[in-house]
């Protein structure tokens, strides 16, 4: 299990009485969170009291493979000029927990000692002034340490510093590259690296079909196995599930091979493919790994990175693509789908597996998975590369059921509405320069991807029921 390191700020100044204190209480602390954090343990360091020992310890926590992040606390007041040179050595997440070893005052016995030993409120503004100062990004947690409340905000910044920590080593896979002329998919895949750890390269779709030609009968019956177990068939052209059986297994190899967390294909570039990759992406797909379509990798990474943060928590998290709506006014609809690659994570019910044609591509019928999506509070993330930045768009969505049966449309689909308000919720997206390809979450909150972008410092716009954009805004 992945660590956090509490790291306690004090001084010399107090003598060693005071400081024996301070490591009683906060070894307590780390118990306790220990015991009621089930994501990660929290792992106890020595009191700091000078800037020696602030500059080791982050240090340690930034070669620890384990450490996905610090939490410190100033139990007493820690000069903050101490921590200068530490926090400089320091690049994992932080979070400042302004927190007490007493939960209320002892108002008949509080003295001048008491006081001095319990004084956050004052060392806690010290050391908050100085992350301050030097841009340190953090999060703050505020309230006594047992709250339920204060234990769930760690669990969060947990979750989404071991995804961060994923994020660092993340590599993805580029078949092909992005869908000819296509703007939003682009990106500068070497500022990708600096700033979020993905290591983005290209393959021939050929390395693939090596593979796959190599793939004996017997790994495509043990996948067809799996197919049928968790889906149910609703053809009877078994060879073109079986072809899409045959890419899944050979993406499985590669993927392990070259230690991939996501990747993109492009239906422009199948050369030895015989189908657009269909039920083969979306059941990988619903394993957490990342995919975009039409070369667009940071949808491909970004997904796999929220099915990092989302690993602890109920729900669905995957790519998705704005298609079309229901403009009835007043009950406006989106339906979101793509022309194949829906995660069966989304599904109502149990999917169908169906061969149908496909127009583009110029390619072989391909196999399938046919559902309706699950209804519930989500939220949809964009992320563009403006040029100078990357920006990231979070809306909070509420997926439906659909109104009406689409006996006709043979893709999986999700439908949901928009907030505050349709047209407000659309502009909103578009005036920001939202992508047409989203990871969508029934798992995470605005507040998940508002501390991964505070951490990874990227733009953020939120479009939420406060957004208001008036005509001509
Ligand atoms: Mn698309």
């Amino acid at each position: 299990m992945k660590k956090l390191y509490f790291i306690t700020g004090s001084q010399d100044l107090y003598g060693d009485e005071t400081l024996a204190q301070v490591a009683v209480d906060s070894k307590t602390m780390v118990e306790n969170l220990s015991k009621k954090l089930n994501n990660v343990c929290v792992e106890w360091q020595p009191t700091v009291r000078n800037s020696d020992e602030v500059y080791e310890v982050c240090l340690k926590a930034t070669a620890d493979p384990d450490c996905v992040g610090v939490i410190t606390w100033m139990h007493t007041f820690s000069p903050a000029k101490m921590w200068i040179r530490g926090l400089k050595a320091l690049t994992k997440p932080m979070l400042h927990l302004h927190t007490q070893a007493n939960e209320k005052l002892p108002y008949k016995t509080i003295d001048m000692d008491f006081m001095n030993l319990n004084q956050s409120a004052h060392g806690d503004r010290e050391f908050g002034f100085i992350c301050a100062r030097m841009n340190v990004k953090r999060e703050v947690v505020v309230g006594y340490y047992e709250n339920p409340d204060v234990i769930a905000k760690i669990a969060k910044f947990a979750d989404v510093a071991i995804a961060l920590a994923y994020s660092q080593t993340l590599r993805v896979a580029m078949f092909g590259n992005n869908m000819r002329d296509v703007a939003v998919t682009d990106g500068d895949r070497v500022e990708s690296e600096i700033r979020y750890g993905w290591n983005v390269n290209y393959y021939g779709i050929g390395d693939l079909v090596k593979i796959a030609n190599e793939v004996s009968d017997a790994e495509i019956t043990a996948k067809m196995q799996e197919y049928t177990s968790k889906y149910e068939m609703n053809t009877d052209k078994i060879d073109s599930v079986k072809e899409q059986a045959k890419y899944e297994v050979a993406l499985d190899k590669f993927i392990a091979k070259n230690r991939i967390g996501a990747f993109t294909d492009t239906f422009q570039d199948l050369h030895g493919l015989r189908q657009l990759p269909g039920i083969a992406v979306q059941n990988v797909m619903s394993k957490g790994v990342g995919f975009g379509p039409e070369g667009d990798y940071k949808t491909s990474a970004l997904m796999a990175v929220l099915c990092k943060m989302a690993e602890n928590k109920k729900g669905a998290t995957a790519f998705i693509e704005d298609y079309t709506y229901d403009l009835t006014a007043g009950s406006e609809l989106e339906l979101a789908s793509h022309m194949l690659e829906v995660s069966p994570v989304f599904a109502k019910n149990t999917p169908k597996i169906e061969v149908h044609h496909l127009g583009i591509g110029d390619k072989e019928p391909p196999a399938r998975l046919v559902f309706d999506g699950v209804a519930g509070d989500a939220i949809a993330v964009s992320m563009v590369d403006m040029g100078d930045r990357f920006r990231l768009i979070c809306a909070k969505i509420e997926m439906v059921e659909p109104p009406y049966d689409m006996p006709a449309l043979p893709v999986a689909r999700l439908m949901w509405k928009l907030k505050p308000d349709f047209p407000t919720g659309a502009a909103a997206w578009v005036k920001a320069g939202g992508a047409h390809h989203a990871v969508v979450s029934t798992a995470l909150d605005v507040a998940d991807i508002r501390l991964f972008a505070k951490l990874t410092d990227t733009e953020l716009i939120v479009i939420d029921e406060k957004t208001e954009l008036p005509f001509g805004a």
